[in-house]
């Protein structure tokens, strides 16, 4: 067998140990004598298996009783229309714009209402946040809205935007349980599990109790309503149940490491290893603001095309996967979540060093 260090945006490295156990259980789950890919959703087994789920999320993340959790589908890009149809009472949202993933929400918004763009880093190819203190949000806004981590650019808001008291919506796919957050000074925090959780085909909405209405607006499907969701405990219809119970093994998993503060303190020193090396280099450098860096994902480049392509063909030989940054920004990207071991990071660092050493002159 072979394993890779896999640094892709998403999906993404999963915990071997996860891996594992699922294999183990692939064909009898815990004497049901099925796979859980196999069970009905509304078995007593599947049950227990959503139920833990959500609790040692809620655990992790210190949830508060007035938020409900809901395991849905469609991908992080379902909720850029999720979230104006059900929360656009006024047909008003202020959006802050950080990467293509924010600009792809703001952009659908203005499907539903009056979408306002109150700050961006678009002038500088979005390599900051920009300043968040004092921004116009709109009287009647309905939310304001954030890419938390921008997985495209590699930068983080690492103070939240003072929203004037109007709810904060955020995207966390590449964030999620990285660290601990403070779940109170938000109204929406949702992600595609696909980064930092778990397979694709699901995505944790957490939504303040009282932005889940029947007053949504006119021509909502059924299916893209939170409520029915809410109301159903995410088994309105047949939920992502393999995802959903990998998911729940990843919780587990963040709780034997010691939570989301242990979580946080390992990728803190897991970025620096990485981050310290590029700042040192001649030939490799970050390419964001220092104080904006995600320590999530980690885009370098050299300056030069071809020598980045010749470090992203002759890593890949060497068992760095998938280093290749985002199509529309080039260069290198190291996506470096939660189930990235240290290790991972010290042998790119000294395989950057090599490389650096053998290209020289070139
Ligand atoms: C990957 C990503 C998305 C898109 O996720 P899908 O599940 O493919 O729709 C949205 N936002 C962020 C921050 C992402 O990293």
């Amino acid at each position: 067998m072979r394993r890779v260090y896999n640094f892709s945006a998403g999906p993404a490295v999963l915990p071997e140990e996860v891996l594992r156990e699922a294999a183990d259980e692939m064909l009898d789950y815990k004497g049901t004598g099925m796979s859980v890919m196999e069970m009905s959703h509304r078995s007593k087994a599947y049950d227990t298996i959503i139920k833990e789920a959500e609790a040692d999320l809620r655990d992790l993340m210190k949830i508060p009783e007035n938020y409900k959790v809901l395991f849905l589908q469609g991908g992080a890009s379902q909720q850029f229309a999720m979230i104006p149809m059900n929360l656009m009472k006024n047909k008003v949202a202020d959006y802050i714009v950080t990467g293509q993933w924010a600009k792809k929400a703001y952009q659908e918004a203005q499907i539903y209402g009056k979408a306002n763009k109150i700050a961006s880093s678009e002038d500088e190819t979005f390599s900051y946040i920009p300043d968040c203190t004092d921004l116009p949000i709109s009287e009647d806004a309905d939310y304001v809205y954030i890419c938390e981590n921008n997985t495209i650019y590699g930068t983080k808001f690492k103070t939240l935007p003072d929203t004037k008291g109007k709810p904060l919506v955020a995207d966390v796919s590449s964030c999620f349980l990285s660290e601990p957050v403070d779940v109170t000074k938000y109204g929406v925090i949702y992600g595609g599990v696909q980064k930092n959780i778990g397979p694709a085909g699901v995505v944790i909405v957490i939504i303040r109790k009282d932005l889940i209405t029947e007053d949504v607006l006119p021509g909502t499907p059924t299916m893209l309503r939170y409520k029915i969701h809410a109301d159903n405990e995410s088994l309105y219809n047949t939920p992502p149940a393999y995802g959903i119970y990998i998911c729940g093994k990843v919780f587990k998993w963040l709780k034997k490491q010691g939570g989301l503060e242990a979580m946080k303190e390992y990728n803190e020193k897991k970025a620096k290893i990485l981050y310290d090396f590029l700042d040192q280099s001649k030939m490799f450098r970050g390419t964001v603001r220092k104080e904006d860096r995600s320590l999530m994902n980690v885009p370098f480049v050299t300056g030069d095309g071809e020598l980045d392509a010749k470090f992203v063909k002759e890593a890949r030989e060497a068992g760095f996967e998938n280093l290749k940054g985002h199509r529309s920004v080039g260069g290198m990207r190291a996506s470096i979540y939660n189930a990235m071991p240290m290790e991972g990071v010290e042998k790119l660092v000294e395989f950057m060093g090599k490389f650096e050493a053998e290209n020289q002159n070139t």
